[in-house]
């Protein structure tokens, strides 16, 4: 099974029709390590597919969302990111470069004494800094 039958198969089980263009904002989400934005997405796939529109991948992103398998990260409030891996993972934005670097977070670890009879819907951890390549070029890579 190829990488895209794999990826269609994620969205059949979760009741998403894998039409063309869905398939490859999937695929294109799932294996991008770097949380793009809607934008991203749009120019990442249109050369491959011309016809494609902002409305598509919008609405797209908005049912992987709906069926947990994506994530919105609003690190910055002007700016939606989005992440096909939905499991607790911590986020550390470098202020010099913009880059989002996903890092592990342990559910043991954290206290939810304060929180007792909360419902928790959505756990976001995000860190904020400068990022070692920064660091040595002053922002400047
Ligand atoms: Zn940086
Ligand atoms: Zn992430």
């Amino acid at each position: 099974m190829t990488r895209r039958e794999q990826w269609a198969r994620v969205l059949q089980e979760n009741q998403i029709k894998p039409s063309y263009p869905r398939l490859c904002i999937y695929s294109y989400l799932a294996e991008s390590k770097s949380h793009p934005t809607a934008d991203e997405i749009y120019l990442a796939l249109h050369d491959e597919m011309p016809t494609l529109s902002k409305m598509t991948v919008y609405n797209t992103l908005n049912i992987l969302i709906e069926k947990k398998l994506a994530r919105l990260i609003s690190i910055e409030e002007h700016e939606a990111r989005y992440d096909a891996n939905t499991q607790l993972h911590g986020h550390f934005k470098c202020s010099l470069c913009d880059r989002v670097i996903d890092f592990p977070v342990q559910d043991q670890y954290i206290s939810y004494d304060n929180l007792k009879g909360f419902d928790v819907m959505e756990k976001d951890i995000f860190f904020r800094g400068i990022c070692p390549s920064c660091k040595v070029s002053g922002g400047k890579a």
